[in-house]
């Protein structure tokens, strides 16, 4: 997909990229080296992730720089500083230990993005306990297999949450000891089995001292989005915190006086890596917005809080194009400075979209919640070509690999050869396990290589392009087609918001290509849009990898990452059961 002119990223520099020359840089980057530009606990005890994140400013000049910048509900704002939230954690840390929780237990949030979210996030990981956010929209089903699974033995949450979607799970749930809750105001009296998180850290001590840890120590467990099947619990190390910091300088070119705004709840990896740890090693300040998109919410933030480094997903951005340009204009964003977007394609309308309507072009970039950073990515100094996710980071080896009857792999060296996209293991945030499930584990791995579970193929200048998840792929007379290259061509024709698509069996091509479509504002459905769609999609992708068949839905299926949702509208399609479900948004239940 190269049909969209290349933009040229040299035209929106506001700074100096951190990353000036890309290929220089990967000559010369060892891991090694980027973890020198950390500090490391005191009297060479080890590396801890909060340290990293917030002591190691708060005794510096940092200290009393804005670390969080949260925006409630209803509009009102609080600011914590490197300092304030040194101490704030120091006090959860505290509380664990009077609590007798001890190292590597698992401290779960069901908070929502609220301040105390992150006091405990950096507080668990201070005591080195293993951190795990949940996305408060989950509800109670979800909620009880990953606290199961994870063993969960502290559980923080708001007092709605826990009493809407816990408590009628205790029984259910042995191991989880202390229920420790966020009270509002006008809430009063203790609920059976649970703790005043707010009285607790008031009585506890603001001193800590970090115990030594080992870089290898467990600090984070992440569940999958989902979208292919159960999600996985995936383990990551005090170790991480090297990627995070370097990916956060290099790929979202973070620099010293950001205002940094990640979208992603931290129930996400993307809302953890990004929206907590990453910014905070790189001491800069970040937007935590309690509430949940809204267009017009959303460009107001942009502007009031002069956020100069935004990081979202195509979900976000394709409703905020739904919504129409007219909606960011009257609003004063030359603060921007530079736009990143992962979770899903960026479909490269998306990219010159943002142009248009923001000033800016968005760099995708791909990763995955086992990946535990930012792999791949369009960097503020390379030219972008809309539909590719990049080139990979420095110090990240990637490759094209293909299977073997044998169940062994090699790697295609020749260019825009489709294969399963492969990492090289050895970077820091890398993922340690899954939890509870080693085979599943070693499944993702042969000849030395991680398999990421995704399609893709790399042009003669290295930039890679996303095909497909493995399980998505179409077969279609003897051809494979990636369903975001279908799907991109129809995201070009005006009346089309979403698109999704899949293979549809055929007694003939073995399968055909169908999709799903949904429309922007202002269209209805129609045979002859029908018609029109097809017509549009033959032109530009040829008559085998046009779609057959269009269907119109309102909206399409998308897990609570935004995620649509392509196996549920194959299951459905084809009459199968919808496998797991957990993940899915309300509305499609
Ligand atoms: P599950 O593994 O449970 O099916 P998931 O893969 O969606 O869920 P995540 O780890 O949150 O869970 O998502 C990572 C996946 O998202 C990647 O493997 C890829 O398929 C997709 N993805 C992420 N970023 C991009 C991107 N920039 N372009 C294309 N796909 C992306
Ligand atoms: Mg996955």
């Amino acid at each position: 997909m190269t049909w969209q002119p290349i933009i040229k990223s040299a035209h929106d520099w506001k700074v100096p990229p951190n990353l000036r020359d890309y290929e220089a840089t990967r000559r010369e980057f060892s891991w090694a080296q980027a973890r020198l530009a950390l500090e490391g606990l005191p009297s060479g005890r080890g590396l801890n992730i909060a340290h990293e994140a917030v002591d190691r400013h708060a005794a510096g000049p940092r200290a009393a720089r804005v670390a969080l910048r949260c925006i409630a509900q209803d509009g009102g704002r609080q600011e914590i500083t490197y300092a304030q939230l040194a101490e704030q954690s120091n006090r959860f840390a505290n509380v664990l230990r009077q609590l007798g929780v001890g190292k590597g237990e698992r401290v779960f949030a069901l908070t929502g993005r609220i301040p105390e979210l992150y006091v405990a996030a950096l507080g668990t990981l201070k005591h080195r306990c293993v951190f795990s956010p949940l996305f408060s929209a989950f509800g109670p089903e979800p909620i009880r297999t990953r606290l199961a699974l994870g063993e969960c033995r502290v559980l923080v949450a708001t007092e709605p949450l826990y009493q809407r979607k816990v408590a009628g799970l205790r029984e259910a749930l042995p191991s989880l000891e202390h229920v420790l809750l966020v009270r509002g105001r006008g809430q009063a009296g203790d609920l059976p089995g649970t703790r005043n998180l707010g009285e607790l850290l008031q009585e506890a001590s603001s001193h800590y001292t970090i115990e030594p840890t080992d870089p290898e120590d467990f600090a984070l467990l992440h569940f999958t989005s989902g979208t292919t099947g159960t999600p996985k619990g995936a383990i990551h190390v005090h170790e991480a915190v090297v990627a995070h910091h370097a990916t956060g300088r290099l790929a979202l070119d973070l620099h010293d006086e950001d205002v940094f705004w990640c979208t992603a709840d931290p129930g996400w990896v993307t809302g953890t890596s990004y929206g907590i740890i990453a910014p905070l090693v790189c001491g800069v300040t970040s937007i935590v917005d309690e509430s949940d998109f809204d267009a017009e919410r959303w460009y107001r933030l942009l502007q009031d809080e002069r956020v100069t480094v935004w990081y979202t997903a195509p979900t976000a951005i394709r409703m905020l194009m739904k919504a129409g340009a007219e909606t960011a204009r009257p609003h004063d964003l030359r603060s921007l400075r530079f736009l990143a977007s992962v979770g899903e394609p960026l479909n490269p309308e998306a990219v010159v979209w943002g142009r248009a309507a923001l000033g800016l072009p968005f760099h995708d970039n791909w990763w995955q919640t086992e990946t535990g950073g930012i792999m791949i990515a369009n960097y503020a100094a390379m030219d972008i070509r809309p539909g590719s996710m990049g080139k990979p980071l420095p110090g990240i080896e990637a490759a094209i690999v293909q299977q073997q009857a044998d169940g062994s792999v090699t790697e295609v060296t020749e260019p825009d050869v489709q294969g399963e996209l492969a990492l090289k293991p050895g970077w820091p945030s890398m993922f340690r396990g899954y939890w509870g499930a080693p085979e599943r584990y070693r499944a993702c791995f042969a000849n030395g290589w991680y398999l990421t579970g995704d399609l893709a193929r790399r042009d003669a200048d290295g930039y890679f392009w996303f095909v497909g998840r493995k399980d998505d792929v179409i077969k279609t007379s003897g051809h494979l087609i990636g369903p975001f290259e279908v799907e991109s061509v129809l995201m070009e024709h005006p009346a089309v918001a979403e698109a999704g698509a899949i293979g549809k069996p055929d007694p003939v091509a073995m399968e055909v290509v169908k999709a799903f479509v949904s429309l922007r504002a202002g269209y209805q459905p129609s045979d002859h849009l029908r018609r029109q769609i097809l017509a549009h999609a033959r032109t530009r992708l040829g008559a085998v990898a046009a779609p057959k068949e269009i269907e119109f839905l309102p909206s399409l299926p998308k897990n609570r990452a935004g995620k649509i949702m392509r196996r549920l509208l194959r299951a459905r399609e084809l009459g199968l059961p919808e496998g797991d479900t957990s993940t899915l948004e309300a509305s499609d239940h």
